[in-house]
């Protein structure tokens, strides 16, 4: 049976990181949703246009957005695959409940909020594939060749909302598969080869 992976945590707690590393090394499809949301910010297409005024407040995407863009994805997809920021409210977990079937695992970074605000203010991203940089790699992206730089929704009045949107939306979706049996809680501080191996478990 195909493996269906989903990580939840709050902004900058490494979904992206890990999620793209295990997604490589056990061969899953990898889709990143702020990723995604990004290029269409960037390229300004219809979904960029709808979602610019919910990424420039700190807010997330509605979920009547959100949901048929991501199923459409999944149901695309052959065999296994990752999810990094889906879902990120109770309706998107529901709604992906009933299109998949099969078993699906929730993994679930853990980071205090000092760590995450130490995170954001010097996180870098590439700007072509959307891979977070890590530290003293400089300009350019050493996978793509891709310019780095720091992402516009980090400024901080925009990171504190996306906090309190974590604590308002997502926690519920936290708690849905915790109440289900289905969470895996990890510790996310540490360094990424830390954080890695506890994710591999
Ligand atoms: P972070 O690493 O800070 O968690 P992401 O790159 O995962 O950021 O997402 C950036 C932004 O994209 C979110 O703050 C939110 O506005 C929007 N977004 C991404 N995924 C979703 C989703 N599943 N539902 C609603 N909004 C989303």
């Amino acid at each position: 049976m195909s493996r269906h992976v989903v990580f939840l945590g709050p902004p900058a707690s490494g979904k992206g990181t890990q999620g793209r590393r295990l997604a490589e090394e056990d061969g899953l499809a990898y889709l990143s949703t702020g990723a995604l949301l990004r290029s269409a910010l960037r390229d300004d297409t219809e979904l960029g246009k709808k979602a610019r005024p919910f990424l420039d407040r700190g807010e997330f995407v509605p979920d009547e957005i959100m949901v048929p863009m991501v199923l459409e994805w999944t149901e695309a997809q052959k065999s296994g695959w990752l999810l990094d920021g889906f879902p990120r409210t109770v309706p998107q977990a529901e709604a992906l409940d009933e299109a998949l079937n099969g078993e699906l695992e929730a993994i679930i970074l853990h980071v205090p909020d000092e760590e995450l605000r130490r995170r954001v203010a010097c996180r870098l991203e590439c700007e072509n594939c959307h891979r977070v940089a890590r530290e003293g790699e400089g300009e350019q992206c050493p996978k793509c060749g891709g310019k780095l730089s720091a992402r516009a929704d980090d400024a901080s009045a925009n990171f504190e909302n996306r906090l309190l949107e974590y604590r308002r939306l997502v926690i519920p979706a936290i708690t849905y598969y915790c109440d289900r049996g289905r969470a895996r809680i990890v510790n996310g501080t540490g360094s990424p080869d830390d954080v890695y191996q506890r994710v591999r478990g």
